[in-house]
């Protein structure tokens, strides 16, 4: 299996979020990547690549030109407001409820609009991660378009939690969402299957009302669980795309047993939605030993869920999401990589 990887990455590096009332180290850093990268080296799983570029167009395919400008902008608005010492732009208020967004005021303005959290700050090398990353996407989804039966895209930051007009959860463009409107736009039907262990409101949001795409995510339950607003049972898409969104939110402390059965279950209505390609949103924060999650999967589980995935019998791009376990999460996405080779 093909890989594909920018070191583009390594420049988006912020140092802290705010969470739990406090100023705190944040786990999403440039080691995952590069983990997962000496991880797929070491098992000689395929070449590792660099993207090719695609440009703004298919970035604006899903998220808004308003949107990708203030990103492009978003870090020296701030430095300009704040001086060269503000190294992270972080919002500290929202247009929330009875309150009116502004796209086009003050740098703070434009944060709050765009942000639905306190951890996902914009630095110097924001941009270009994002953009590359979209890159990577994109070069995976061309590969499996040209023929190939899988191919993987090492995306940092990740995507799933970004819509078309808002960025949290570590993620700025939706790489996933990006990748499957490409696909989209030739015609093909697109199945999303998000095994990270936080719903993708993102993608959801991104394809809510679509009939020709099938989102399908197994996490944590919202009730307890970030992003808090998105990611209940009865969520099952609108309008057109009623039916083709099916959320299966699990308890606190799942175990790979209670997983696996969601996951057959999720794999079933995708069967039964006829996609002509399958994304998987890969998240690896569903391990024991994750630090910000609290399922219980253990590294042999990944391979078994790479199997399950290779029955659907389909061409599949998989992109890197979560997963904050340095010791492991570089075993357990290829682990999932390989279970699917040999599936
Ligand atoms: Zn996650």
């Amino acid at each position: 299996m093909k890989t594909f990887y920018s070191a583009a990455h390594l420049e988006h590096a912020p140092a802290n979020e705010f969470e739990g009332g406090r100023l705190t180290p944040i786990p999403e850093v440039p080691a995952r990547a590069e983990a997962v990268r000496a991880r797929i080296e070491e098992r000689a799983l395929g070449p590792v690549v660099a993207p090719a570029h695609f440009g703004l167009e298919p970035i604006l395919r899903v998220h808004s030109r308003e949107f990708a400008d203030f990103l492009v902008s978003a870090h020296a608005d701030w430095t300009k407001k704040y001086g060269p010492e503000a190294v992270e732009a972080v919002p500290s208020a929202w247009p929330a409820l009875g309150l009116r967004p502004n796209r086009a005021a003050d740098i703070e303005a434009r944060l709050g609009t765009y942000a639905f959290d306190t951890a996902t700050p914009i630095v110097r090398g924001t941009w270009e991660a994002a953009r590359s990353a979209v890159d990577v996407a994109l070069s995976a989804a061309q590969c499996v378009r040209d023929g190939a039966r899988s191919a993987f895209a090492l995306t940092r930051p990740p995507g799933h939690h970004a819509a078309r007009e808002l960025f949290g959860g570590y993620c700025y463009f939706n790489n996933v969402a990006i990748a499957t409107q490409w696909f989209a736009d030739s015609g093909a039907r697109c199945a999303i299957l998000d095994v990270d262990y936080h719903h993708g409101n993102g993608t959801q949001a991104i394809f809510y009302s679509r009939a020709d795409v099938f989102y399908c995510s197994l996490h944590a339950d919202p009730a307890f669980a970030f992003p808090h607003f998105s990611g209940f049972a009865d969520e099952r898409g609108e309008g057109r795309g009623e039916g083709a969104n099916l959320n299966l939110p699990l308890p606190s402390r799942t175990e790979f047993q209670a997983y696996e059965q969601a996951l057959t279950c999720a794999c079933e209505a995708i069967m039964a939605f006829g996609a002509d390609i399958l994304l998987v949103s890969l998240g690896l924060d569903t391990f024991e030993n994750d630090p910000i999650s609290d399922f219980r999967l253990k590294s042999d589980d990944y391979l078994e869920i790479g199997e399950c995935i290779a029955r659907l019998n389909k061409p599949t791009l998989f992109a890197l999401e979560g997963g904050y376990d340095l010791a492991t999460i570089g075993t357990n996405a290829v682990n999932v990589l390989e279970g699917f080779e040999q599936g």
